[in-house]
């Protein structure tokens, strides 16, 4: 992961609210203090700190959480908003949530776009915005594609900073404790890089 990538994270997410979207609510904002716990959790596992929560849009029931845990699962589907998802149906016991809103830290990758389009989910808020993967504006804009059965545009950049700082530290940490070990090891790789 490219360090110069993350530090424009932030900046994308500011850059993406634009006057014709929709703002977000109290409660959007609320649930993205909750996604953030989350994906503090996913960080302290070892997992690339993402968070998401799937609440009932009228009654701002939670109906779903999740976190990250790709490594853990061994699972290229283990992503917070995948996870989150699938319990908010199970819970619901019905695979639409077309009054139920997504509420992420990053923006999501296409299979996370694939799966709110096929669970017909309603609304759409994420903090940081992903330009190396992001299907929700960045890279694609697969939930506003209008040849497909549904739509919703994301609302995009709430607490994005907070998000994306999450994100930065992680991998800051994780660049460090690899010299760390490099160093440790005096691998002839790192005295010659010395
Ligand atoms: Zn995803």
């Amino acid at each position: 992961m490219n360090r110069a990538l993350w530090m424009r994270i932030g900046q994308r997410s500011m850059l993406a609210r634009r006057g014709d979207v929709e703002q977000a609510t109290r409660r959007d904002e609320a649930m993205m203090a909750r996604a953030l716990v989350l994906a503090r959790r996913a960080a302290d596992l070892g997992e690339i700190p993402v968070g998401a929560v799937v609440y009932h849009t009228p009654s701002g029931a939670v109906l779903g959480e999740g976190h990250n845990q790709r490594e853990h699962a061994r699972s290229p589907a283990a992503h917070a908003e995948f996870l989150a998802i699938e319990r908010a149906c199970a819970a619901r016991k019905d695979w639409r949530l077309n009054d139920c809103t997504l509420v992420v830290t990053l923006e999501p990758c296409a299979m996370c776009a694939g799966l709110i389009i096929n669970a017909r989910v309603g609304r759409v808020v994420y903090g940081a915005a992903d330009p190396k993967a992001g299907a929700a504006g960045s890279l694609y804009a697969l939930t506003e594609d209008r040849r497909l059965n549904h739509r919703v545009r994301p609302i995009p950049g709430v607490q994005g900073e907070a998000c994306a700082l999450l994100l930065r530290e992680f991998f800051e940490r994780l660049r460090s404790a690899r010299k760390t070990r490099a160093r440790a090891s005096g691998s002839p790789r790192t005295r010659r890089a010395r």
